[in-house]
């Protein structure tokens, strides 16, 4: 995985000065505690940093704008032990640029029966003070997730958690530079759309370059890295010789080993997290990139095919979104194939010409060299695998002309029934929810491609926080979704996104 920074989330505690120092004193000591307990759960991705309890108009500011300065910061998390008079909040949240943790909680679980009494009431009123904040918030408009519930629950730990990598999200996403080679396929319009919007919205930059300016440093690998690179290839996956001579099958992997070395150096002096290519745009290319493709999104870079430019960096993203988790099952960019359509056991074979990223793999990976149905170079090698089974999300972001959509559709991955050795490529099969037919219908309605960017380890209310965070419209084909209803919020939405 590319690196991202080690990133950090502030905890900011509200309060005021009408309650004495004692009282002050104890805000301190139980967020203290708190972001203790936070941070040993195990349940954080990233760390809570504590910062002193805010009680002015002036504090609040200076700590919010801090926040925004310090690039190691990825977001604020905010909590009123006490009751903050919210009209403090207003210069410093309309400066906050970062993103926005609401962390409805208190420091006590359960209510003290024996020994309530007014001054507890008064210490410990989050359920009073997290609404006059809540409003201010609301008021301004501001986009923020609310996680309520007890600081020590780990289902709420792991909802911080969750919105921590929706955060990275956020704040990575401006750092994510795309370089085309070539232009999007022709005559297609899904893989279109505004880039000038797109750094607006995301932040993402997006430039272009010759195919030949790639050429030139796949030709320039020396030959003793192109052999060391195939040798570790030889020993991490399977061969299948198809009856191919294996001398001149190991020269058409050596093609793509030169080409993951040539291209991740282009990509990196020129820092670029994520790369489109274009079966049709080869110039001096020998193969389309398969494997290397595949080898380098299983590095962390995104990838789009045909010049998908904005599947490239959401898979970029997502993988980002994703760093670190344990157990990782896997992103990559998807294609909807194929479908089988026989009664209770349908879904859609996934793929692509060649690049799925091994990333997703369960099982054996092999190397095989097969002649591709487009384009007129040689037999390009490629990875070739199943995926695992379980609960995914697909994403589809459009251009609709005056605005993107991040369609958001949660699959339910399977295996296939029976092996498919004829199909030399990479597969996942799935069926979305909430079954085939609604899901597909309502995919197509919202205007989906057929190209996605996938992962197993994203949620879809982690990707729904994204797209709120960048200001876009977001749809979600889930077990709640209906055609009538789904029909309406599309034509809801296309007066309240403009
Ligand atoms: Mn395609």
């Amino acid at each position: 995985m590319l690196e991202t920074k080690n990133y950090k989330f502030w905890f900011c505690t509200g309060s005021q000065d009408l309650y004495g120092d004692e009282c002050l004193r104890k805000v301190a000591d139980h967020s203290a505690k708190m972001v203790e307990g936070l941070n040993a759960s195990g349940k954080l991705p990233y760390e809570v940093v504590l910062k002193p309890t805010l009680i002015s108009q002036a504090s609040i500011r200076k700590t919010l704008n801090d926040a925004n300065a310090d690039d190691d910061c990825a977001g604020v998390i905010t909590w009123m032990h006490t009751f903050s008079p919210a009209k403090m909040w207003i210069l410093g949240l309309k400066e906050y640029r970062k993103p926005l943790l609401h962390l409805h909680t208190q420091f006590n679980e359960e209510l003290p029966y024996d020994t309530i009494d007014m001054d507890f009431m008064n210490e410990n009123q989050s359920a009073h003070g997290d609404r006059e904040y809540g409003h201010i918030v609301s008021r301004m408009g501001i986009e923020r997730k609310i996680v309520v519930g007890h600081w020590e629950d780990p289902a709420v730990q792991e909802k911080i958690g969750s919105w921590m990598r929706t955060a990275i999200g956020v704040i990575e996403s401006s750092h994510i530079r795309v370089c085309r080679f070539g232009d999007n396929m022709n005559n297609v319009a899904v893989t279109e759309g505004d880039k000038v919007e797109a750094q607006i919205k995301f932040g993402w930059e997006i430039d272009h370059y010759n195919i030949n300016d790639v050429v030139e440093y796949v030709n320039a690998v020396p030959q003793g890295d192109i052999s060391a690179l195939t040798d570790e290839y030889y020993s991490k996956y399977g061969i299948i010789l198809d009856g191919r001579d294996p001398a001149e099958f190991r020269k058409h992997v050596e093609v793509q080993a030169a080409q993951e070395i040539g291209i991740e150096k282009f990509l990196v002096e020129n820092n670029y997290q994520a790369v489109v290519t274009h079966f049709g745009m080869l110039g001096g290319m020998k193969q389309l990139p398969g494997l290397a493709i595949q080898r380098l999104m299983e590095k962390g870079y995104g990838f789009g095919a045909e010049g998908d430019w904005k599947v490239a960096a959401m898979v970029r993203l997502m993988k980002i979104m994703t760093q670190g988790i344990e157990g990782a099952k896997g992103t990559s960019m998807m294609e909807d194939y194929t479908y089988n359509l026989v009664p209770g056991k349908q879904g859609i074979l996934q793929a692509h010409m060649l690049e799925v990223c091994p990333s997703v793999a369960e099982g054996p990976v092999n190397i095989r060299v097969c002649p591709l149905s487009m384009g007129n170079r040689e037999d390009p090698a490629r990875l070739i695998f199943t995926a695992k089974t379980g609960p995914a999300v697909a994403t589809s972001l459009i251009d609709l002309g005056n605005r993107f959509r991040l369609i958001i559709n949660a699959v339910e991955c399977k295996k296939v029934e029976k092996p498919m050795p004829n199909l030399p490529v990479g597969t996942a099969f799935w069926e979305p929810k909430p079954n085939l037919a609604v899901g597909a219908e309502a995919w197509i309605l919202a205007g989906g491609a057929h190209h996605t960017a996938f992962s197993y380890d994203l949620t879809v209310d982690q990707m729904v926080d994204w797209a709120a965070c960048m200001g876009i419209e977001a749809v979600v084909i889930d077990e709640n979704t209906n055609i009538r209803d789904f029909k309406n919020e599309l034509r809801w939405n296309s007066i309240a996104y403009k």
